[in-house]
């Protein structure tokens, strides 16, 4: 996901070198590949046709599990079985909810609750990223023995709220099962695509992601092929699985069950509440039926009606978020253009009846809801994968990996654009002369996140000339930086009293691998506290410097207006300061430059009252008034 690396128009292969490219959907329940064939998208199913491999992974004694097979001995080894691992990616135990916590057995490498945390299993210590990587094992395997080759790369889908440790740790655990991550897509933008709606001019689109424990709702805007998250809301706990609980209680209630039941009993009675919700889908009536052992068994009868009933609560929930997700889009109901059903417990009715109600519209239903972020995926993989004939549009969604910045005096950088900025994007900033009568200024532009030039990544470099001579700090120097939808970058200049322009274009030909980039972001990360030493020292340096000049250009010019003995302290004074910005000691230097500044501010007095005067004298009073 280098910056300025992202669209390879040019590169288009014949049909028989079509690279083999799929979009993997790696779901909080349940995990899915898709691939595009004959330019229609489709998912990939297992021996047994079934496309969804439940994210379920268990350590058993001499073999690793993935799918079905793990999923069964969630209630019978539980410590060992794994689910919902996407809860815990890019985590620390710190960052848990206590009945999360209860879940596994965690520990921690660097013991302060803080670092990536890890799962202890009769296998060892595992940490989310390998049992993520066994998912995208088994759907690897899958895609080439489906396809029959070697896969080129995947595009693999995230929340859209993923932060960057999370995001990382997905890249990991694909990297660790051998694949090439052609680009992390988010989720919503992914079912986006697959219902085409990138093809579209623009609009705003909203994304409703039920799934099995997690419920997100995103507002997406598209302009010109690209597309924009304005807003992000959801519940990280609430999901289809808190409709099987709702059902189970109805259940255990009727039953007028006294005792609790035993982890193995839950988890039956919650499989057959799975399964009641999952039929009165498609019937008016469902049975619970739990076969506790010993010939011994319950069963109820639901109806729809009640279903909804007791679990309208979750599906008013679902509505505050999305509410919440409008406000903070600053957007109107009727201003949405669609709404996107994705998650499979989008299926359930009466979902579907409050979104109709809430937006006065159907939501856009056509495709499964369950594989509509896969499908979404695999569109954007074979584009990447350069698969796309010339003239198809190109989708081009993405952040920039690392800041964007300016040198300024002193060897710092700052920062313009900072990274994870969607693109496209464009931001100014202004600048100023260090000069008196300074006409030309040079511009470096950098990428990284350290604060000093010198450790950050030289992208180009220009200058402004031109500008009219005036006093140090009063041109207004506007620089601008604009990443477009193709990942360029063109930086340009301009001084805003004299409208002098100058600019570049900074080549593709700059992208960093991705192991560039995480060494770069670590090295910052590392390196942050030297970094604010050497800032703060290059900072007092360079006001020290510039203190020292106007106070020898107010000499030259108004030294008459000093007496011997103020002239000689402060000449004194500035050469303390002068051998100090030698030194490496900032606070000193800082505390020199204010002395200095202190000690002058009676001269600066006197020059500003002669100035004064110069400027009235020959004027009228009506001039001056
Ligand atoms: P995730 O994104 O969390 O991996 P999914 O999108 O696969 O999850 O959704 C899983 C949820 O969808 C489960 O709660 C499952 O019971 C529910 N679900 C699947 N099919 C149906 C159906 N026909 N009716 C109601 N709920 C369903
Ligand atoms: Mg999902």
């Amino acid at each position: 996901m280098a910056l300025l690396q992202i669209s390879e128009p040019g590169e288009s292969p014949e049909p028989h070198t079509r690279r083999l490219a799929v979009g993997i959907d790696l779901g909080t329940t349940n995990s899915l590949v898709a691939t595009l064939r004959n330019a229609v998208p489709e998912c990939l199913p297992d021996g047994q046709g079934r496309a969804m491999l439940p994210s379920a992974v268990r350590y058993a004694e001499d073999e690793i599990q993935v799918g079905h097979h793990a999923l069964a001995h969630r209630g019978d080894d539980a410590l060992n079985t794994i689910t919902s691992v996407k809860r815990f990616m890019g985590r620390s135990v710190a960052d848990l909810r206590d009945e999360s916590k209860a879940r596994y057995q965690f520990t921690t490498p660097s013991g302060d609750g803080k670092g990536q945390l890890k799962i202890t299993t009769r296998r060892g210590s595992v940490s989310p990223i390998d049992v993520s990587a066994e998912i995208l094992r088994a759907l690897k395997a899958r895609a080439e023995e489906s396809l029959g080759g070697e896969l080129y790369g995947a595009v693999i889908t995230v929340p859209a709220y993923f932060d960057d440790a999370q995001r990382q740790a997905t890249k990991d655990a694909a990297q660790l099962a051998g694949l090439n991550v052609l680009r992390l897509l988010n989720e919503p933008t992914a079912a986006a695509v697959a219902y085409g709606l990138d093809q579209k001019v623009e609009g705003a689109y909203l994304i409703y992601d039920l799934g099995g424990g997690t419920f997100d709702v995103s507002i997406l805007r598209l302009t010109r092929g690209v597309f924009e998250v304005l807003a992000t809301a959801g519940d990280t706990h609430l999901g289809g699985d808190d409709f099987d609980e709702a059902l189970a209680k109805y259940a255990f209630d009727t039953w007028q069950l006294t005792r609790a039941l035993s982890p193995a009993g839950q988890a039956n009675l919650l499989a057959a509440a799975r399964a009641a919700k999952e039929s009165l889908t498609e019937s008016e009536t469902a049975t619970i039926k739990v076969n506790w052992g010993c010939g011994f068994d319950s069963s109820v009868d639901v109806t729809r009606e009640t279903f909804f009933a007791i679990t309208q609560p979750l599906v008013e929930r679902t509505l505050s978020a999305v509410k919440k997700s409008l406000r903070d889009a600053k957007l109107k109901v009727d201003q949405i253009d669609g709404v996107v059903l994705v998650g499979g417990a989008t299926r359930m009715p009466h979902v579907r009846a409050a979104l109709e109600t809430h937006f006065g519209k159907p939501p856009l239903a056509t495709m499964n809801p369950d594989e509509v972020v896969a499908l979404g995926a695999a569109i954007q993989a074979d584009q990447l994968a350069g698969n796309a004939k010339p003239g198809e549009q190109h989708l081009l969604l993405d952040v920039i990996p690392l800041s964007l910045g300016i040198e300024t005096m002193g060897n710092l950088v700052e920062k313009v654009i900072p990274r994870n900025s969607t693109i496209p994007i464009a931001k100014a900033q202004e600048f100023t002369t260090f000069k008196d009568g300074q006409t030309a200024m040079a511009f470096h532009v950098v990428q990284g996140e350290r604060e000093l030039v010198s450790d950050c990544r030289s992208l180009a470099k220009f200058e402004l000339r031109g500008i009219p001579p005036m006093v140090a700090g009063a041109a207004r120097i506007r620089v601008t930086f604009q990443v477009d939808a193709d990942g360029l970058l063109s930086v340009s200049a301009s001084e805003i009293t004299s409208g002098v322009r100058a600019e570049v274009a900074v080549k593709p030909s700059y992208g960093l691998a991705d192991g560039e980039i995480a060494s770069m972001l670590q090295s910052a990360f590392t390196n942050a506290n030297d970094d604010m030493q050497a800032r703060a020292l290059a900072e007092a340096r360079v006001d020290a410097q510039s203190l020292l000049e106007s106070m020898q250009k107010a000499f030259e010019e108004d030294r008459a207006l000093l007496s011997d003995a103020e002239h000689a302290t402060l000449t004194s004074q500035m050469g303390y300061l002068k051998q100090l910005a030698q030194g490496n000691d900032h606070r000193a230097i800082v505390r020199a430059s204010e002395d200095l500044n202190r000690a002058s501010t009676e001269f600066a007095g006197r020059r500003m009252d002669k100035a004064v005067q110069r400027a009235l004298a020959g004027k009228t009073l009506d001039q001056i008034a």
